[in-house]
């Protein structure tokens, strides 16, 4: 299939062929005529799949079509982030493949002024991307009127959720006219997800492209098992004697990534921290020096690396292995997108190996392991529990906060719910949504052999 396909106008043509795309994706391909169609989707997709001109070309050419007289403070589309990064990396791609169209955008997120934002809305704008909590502020300021709202976009709502921003999108969702399209993208299905769905979407349009637990085909991943005291110094061998020029390096803590850029820089290695405690300049700055080649190496906590959009990545280091088996996937999927090749080496030291077989568990095949004899783990040392630290994901920012240990951090491993199941009920929508989903996916998978975790593509 070919971008002309689609149904989409010369002007958005010509901005997705200088960006050099031939084909659509296949989330590009069963999302972009539906979304035209002004029907509501619910689409079971993850970064790096190209959600973003997913569903950005058709609201744009949707847009384009009508013009209504808009008053003050009224908005048309309305984008919602978890962070701040993809709500930034959203505004980036509209006005990527807007560029010769007619239109206004603005971004709206927290750690930066409130007026500058207030003002923008103001003057009329058309797009909207935000974060909830930012946006929950401006609106309870009159600062933004939704009455106009005609298309609704949630951007990784699991994480929304996760991060505890669903009192935030329930008291916005309250502000918005019944009437208008939402589409709602997730990489996982979680009850409270299909409960969101099913308030919100009439008559969805499933549109899936890859399981949560498959990664990337494109990706080779190996794990190094080394001593944790020697993890520092193999990295940067690795970047030495490979030649890394532009390395993506995650670490479970803000603590930790802070001592491990200082740790690089020592060793002459350019690098920088992205997490959040860093203020908005210094993450916009550090993931532009990046992008740059500025930097050689960008240490990130999982929840700052969500959404980082970073064109033909190379490589990805686990530098210490996540907790949540789910946060391997999008790790490792910050590379080989959109049909490039990547490679996400794992350093896995002996108070990891549980960690490693969830992750194994999880994505259903195991990982290369390549022995690198010089840095051949000591036998006698023996596996730590990993401190899991008490951290505010989960929580909602309105939310009485947990009292936090001294060095709290919030990318911890979210504090498990024992599961509630509930039965599928005809009248529950919710339910039905998710067991049509369900179906299809277990449907995809029944299709591939168990060995096959491939996306697909
Ligand atoms: P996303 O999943 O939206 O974060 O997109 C992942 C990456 O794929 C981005 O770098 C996009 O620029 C790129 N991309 C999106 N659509 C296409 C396409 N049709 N062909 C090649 N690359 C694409």
């Amino acid at each position: 299939m070919k971008f002309t396909e689609l149904g989409l106008s010369e002007s958005l043509l010509k901005a997705v062929k200088e960006q050099g795309y031939t084909t659509p994706t296949p989330i590009q391909q069963q999302a972009i005529p539906v979304v035209l169609e002004g029907k509501d989707v619910l689409a079971a997709a993850q970064t790096g799949t190209g959600k973003t001109a997913g569903f950005t070309l058709p609201l744009l050419e949707r847009l384009s079509q009508t013009h209504p007289k808009m008053q003050k403070k009224q908005i048309r589309v309305l984008v919602l982030t978890p962070t701040r990064e993809l709500a930034a990396q959203v505004a980036e791609s509209i006005k990527t493949y807007g560029k010769y169209m007619k239109y206004s955008s603005t971004v709206i997120f927290g750690g930066v002024g409130i007026y500058p934002q207030l003002a923008s809305i103001k003057k009329g704008v058309d797009i909207v991307i935000a974060t909830p909590g930012r946006l929950l502020d401006i609106a309870g300021q009159q600062g933004i009127d939704f009455s106009a709202l005609e298309t609704l976009v949630l951007d990784e709502a699991d994480r929304m959720l996760d991060m505890g921003f669903i009192h935030d999108i329930k008291k916005l969702l309250k502000m918005m006219p019944k009437e208008k399209q939402t589409l709602l993208f997730s990489a996982t299905f979680s009850k409270e997800i299909k409960q969101l769905a099913s308030g919100l979407l009439k008559d969805p349009v499933l549109v899936e492209v890859a399981r949560e637990n498959t990664t990337a085909e494109q990706v080779s991943q190996v794990v190094h098992y080394v001593d944790k005291s020697r993890k520092r110094e193999l990295l940067s061998q690795l970047i030495k004697t490979k030649e890394w020029q532009q390395v993506l390096v995650f670490t479970r803590t803000k603590h930790g990534a802070n001592r491990l850029t200082k740790q690089l820089e020592e060793a002459g290695i350019t690098a920088a921290a992205i997490h959040g405690n860093k203020s908005q300049g210094a993450r916009t700055k550090a993931l532009a020096a990046f992008k740059a080649n500025e930097i050689r190496v960008l240490v990130a906590t999982d929840i700052a690396a969500r959404g980082l959009d970073i064109s033909n990545l190379p490589h990805v280091v686990n530098y210490e292995l996540p907790n949540v088996p789910e946060d391997y996937v999008h790790r490792i999927g910050r590379t080989g997108r959109a049909g490039q090749s990547g490679e996400a080496v794992s350093l896995v030291c002996v108070d990891e190996h549980e960690l490693l077989f969830n992750i194994e568990k999880f994505i259903k095949s195991k990982i290369k392991k390549v022995h690198i004899e010089a840095f051949a783990p000591n036998p006698d040392i023996k596996a730590e529990p990993i401190q899991k630290r008490q951290g505010n994901r989960g929580q909602s920012r309105n939310a009485p906060k947990k009292k936090k240990s001294v060095g709290a951090e919030i990318n911890s491993a979210p504090t498990t719910k024992p599961k509630q199941r509930r039965k599928p009920n005809k009248e529950n929508n919710a339910a039905q949504i998710g067991a049509n989903l369900q179906a299809r996916l277990d449907a995809m998978d029944k299709k591939k052999p168990n060995t096959n975790h491939k996306r697909k593509k």
